[in-house]
């Protein structure tokens, strides 16, 4: 594993490649990791950096995002069939629809989306943001997509504005319930209860603190308990476990785990550097589209 690790590195230096990687990477891809981050914060890597390739440790919208945003430099996604089912859940044409039925709404779309429906959008948002996007636009209604679970979410914040909430999820976040929240409460009780907002509402209203897996690490630094439940990707413990070694991490239930998250391997890493390929290309249009909706929330 050293010698492919070696490997990598002399081929980042050769190739002025920097590695981003998102917190439910595999250890030893966070281990080699120029940066690891939430979705905000990897695309704002992805626009500041300074190297001519980046080599996105993640799924196909999150290079996508880094592509969109540093269209001039070559973006490699490892593993080129590591997708995200909630993106695609929904396409540009279900959000020309939606538009149809409520032509007064603005369109907020969570950065789990394709390009070509972030084009299609008016302001993207990501799980650390999305009150203060939604909070900041003029139109009293809102159609948020995809994820209902993070748009119901936000609509707890922001009162004065009507949702239409797309019918999408995660199955990583989705498939958690109360009774798995019941059981953690039972085998953990002097844990606190920290959630992505990706979990049904029911799962929400029980935790002691909601929020992105920036959020979740942040709290979990900061305060005084020694013990946490995680409901979110298993990927973050971690970071959580490096970032807090005398504190105690709990999964909230036995899944937890994003297969396509997981297909980076430290060889698909090396292959895609070494051959410079699974290269993300997006139609001009598409892009100049998305760039606008993405910039719009970066701008905030
Ligand atoms: S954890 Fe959920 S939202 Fe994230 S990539 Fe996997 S399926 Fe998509």
């Amino acid at each position: 594993m050293m010698e492919l690790i070696d490997k990598i590195n002399d081929l980042k230096k050769r190739r002025n490649a920097v590695i981003l990687a998102h917190f439910y990477q595999l250890p030893e891809i966070q281990d080699i990791a120029d940066f690891v981050g939430d979705s905000l914060e990897l695309s704002r890597k992805a626009k500041d950096t300074t190297a001519d390739v980046i080599v996105f440790c993640g799924v196909y919208f999150m290079a996508e995002n880094a592509k969109i945003l540093s269209p001039d430099k070559t973006v490699l996604l490892p593993h080129l069939y590591a997708g995200c089912p909630m993106a695609d859940m929904i396409t540009p044409e279900d959000v020309a629809s939606l538009r149809a039925q409520h032509p007064a709404a603005a369109v907020v779309c969570y950065v789990n989306s394709s390009a070509a429906v972030k084009a299609a959008s008016d302001i993207c948002c990501t799980s650390s943001n999305a009150v203060k996007v939604v909070s900041s636009l003029p139109e009293k209604e809102i159609i948020f997509i995809p994820d209902k679970n993070l748009g119901h979410y936000v609509s707890r914040f922001v009162k004065d504005k009507r949702f239409i909430l797309f019918d999408g999820w995660c199955h990583v976040h989705n498939d958690i319930t109360v009774e798995d929240v019941e059981k953690a409460r039972r085998d953990h009780p002097h844990a606190l209860l920290l959630v992505h907002p990706e979990c049904i509402p029911e799962v929400v209203d029980r935790a002691d603190f909601t929020g992105s897996t920036s959020q979740i690490i942040d709290y979990a630094v900061k305060s005084d308990s020694g013990e946490f439940v995680i409901g979110t990707e298993s990927g973050i413990l971690y970071r959580l476990t490096q970032l807090c070694p005398r504190k105690r991490f709990f999964k909230l239930s036995g899944l937890l785990v994003c297969p396509n998250m997981k297909k980076t391997s430290l060889q698909s890493v090396f292959n895609s550097l070494e051959k410079m390929e699974n290269r993300i290309e997006i139609d001009e249009k598409v892009m100049k589209g998305a760039a606008e909706s993405l910039n719009r929330m970066l701008s905030l």
